[in-house]
């Protein structure tokens, strides 16, 4: 895909949905990584509903780590697959205490050793809390990205390499949530409404049907 055609794209992309997503509710580190660990497989506002009472009860890594897996899940059970994560947290929670002397590590090979955190989930975090760069390739930016030509791997890891060699450093960041959001409101899985996309000009596939 041509330059310019990358660039019209990302700019009607920031244009609509902003350059900046609202970070969830935290004051440290540990608390970011238990908030992106928790919207796996959930909406952004079940996740933004359970965590101003979960923190109010877990002020510490300490806390969540000693706590019972019973009483996290009390906190946490609107989210989906709460009873998992309940247990990862406080896994998660013990693993940075014991492994990294309680402070979250900075990088995606120690992240991945932590209960509960993938490749994608580490990327966001190290995006969230310290600005550095990394695209995160979910089912949503997967689909997108192939479908407007930015990238022609079938899976995460290709089109994740793909997209670092094809868009600009600062765009790694929000390319994640704006092409979600576009991916749900009108690049869907099931049916592409092209005759509503402000990028259907450059797409590669306007493949409405
Ligand atoms: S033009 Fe159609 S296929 Fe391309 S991004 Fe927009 S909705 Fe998706």
């Amino acid at each position: 895909m041509r330059k310019n055609v990358i660039k019209e794209i990302l700019e009607l992309l920031d244009k609509e949905y902003g350059t900046t997503k609202e970070q969830f509710l935290h004051q440290e580190d540990w608390q970011l990584l238990l908030a992106i660990m928790l919207s796996a497989q959930s909406t952004d506002k079940q996740v933004y509903e359970v965590l101003p009472n979960l923190w109010k009860r877990f002020q510490t890594i300490n806390q969540m780590a000693e706590a019972s897996i019973e009483e996290i899940e009390q906190y946490i059970k609107t989210v989906g697959l709460y009873k998992s994560k309940a247990k990862n947290m406080k896994k998660c929670c013990s693993q940075i205490i014991e492994n990294f002397h309680g402070k979250v590590p900075m990088t995606v090979d120690e992240l991945v050793t932590l209960a509960g955190v993938g490749r994608k989930s580490a990327t966001l975090f190290l995006a969230d809390a310290y600005g550095i760069p990394g695209v995160t390739v979910d089912t949503h930016v997967l689909r997108i990205s192939k479908r407007l030509g930015l990238a022609k791997g079938n899976n995460p890891v290709q089109v994740e390499k793909e997209l670092m060699e094809v868009l600009p450093k600062e765009n790694w960041n929000r390319i994640n949530f704006q092409l979600i959001y576009h991916g749900r409101a009108i690049c869907t899985a099931r049916k592409c409404h092209c005759h509503k996309c402000f990028i259907e000009k450059w797409c590669e596939k306007r493949i409405e049907k």
